[in-house]
């Protein structure tokens, strides 16, 4: 499937429920979906259809995928790394998800929506462990350090992102150091990391079909 072109915010309508795509607006009045909290489309509004086992597990998969600003073909990627090492694949497949450098940065404060961090990460403002890190998909592991490129800094971007991480708790697994605007990788994710609720087992049984 090719990348999605259309409105941002139909995203969310479709999903039924914000996945935070916009940054800062997503927190305002003028986020969309909370003022018109159904479906996009002619129907939308007055769709009472009932969703089928397919329907919910299919949701679930395209919900996943629009948060982490994933294409199918790298989503299904990732599934099949999941399945293939040890563990349970549902939490290999969160691992793969939120390891991913766009979604790190997004997480520590770097940037203030993973579609900006993919953008921050591509325009190369951050290291990790000192080498340069511009790829989005890189995956992270513990003990990396991801750092804002001290030039980047003096950029009045930077300059008000680090004012807004003063109110910033990154997830349990990510150490932030806001002065510095440097984080480190102490543990791996887990699904109880997560910023918006997700059925990882429907995704698993969506492409067990
Ligand atoms: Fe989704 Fe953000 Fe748009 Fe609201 S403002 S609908 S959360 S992308």
């Amino acid at each position: 499937m090719a990348k999605y072109t259309g409105p941002v915010c139909r995203q969310c309508r479709r999903e039924g429920m914000k996945l935070y795509l916009k940054g800062e607006r997503c927190y305002t009045e003028k986020c969309a979906i909370d003022r018109r909290a159904y479906a996009p489309g002619e129907h939308g509004q007055y769709s009472r259809r009932k969703v089928s086992e397919y329907g919910l597990q299919l949701r679930e998969k395209q919900k996943a995928r629009r948060i982490y600003g994933v294409l199918e073909k790298q989503f299904g990627n990732y599934f099949e790394k999941a399945e293939r090492q040890k563990g349970i694949t549902g939490e290999n497949l969160i691992q793969f998800l939120e390891r991913r450098l766009d979604n790190v940065v997004y997480r520590l404060g770097f940037a203030s929506s993973r579609a900006e961090a993919r953008q921050l990460v591509t325009h190369n403002h951050y290291t990790i462990n000192g080498h340069k890190a511009n790829i989005p998909s890189i995956l992270v592991k513990v003990g990396d350090v991801i750092q804002v490129k001290e030039k980047s800094l003096e950029s009045p971007k930077f300059i008000e992102l680090k004012e807004n991480i003063a109110h910033k708790t990154p997830p349990e697994w990510l150490d932030l150091d806001k002065e510095n605007m440097t984080g480190r990788v102490i543990a791996l994710p887990s699904k109880e990391h997560l910023d918006f609720p997700l059925e990882e087992h429907l995704i698993v049984e969506l492409y067990s079909r």
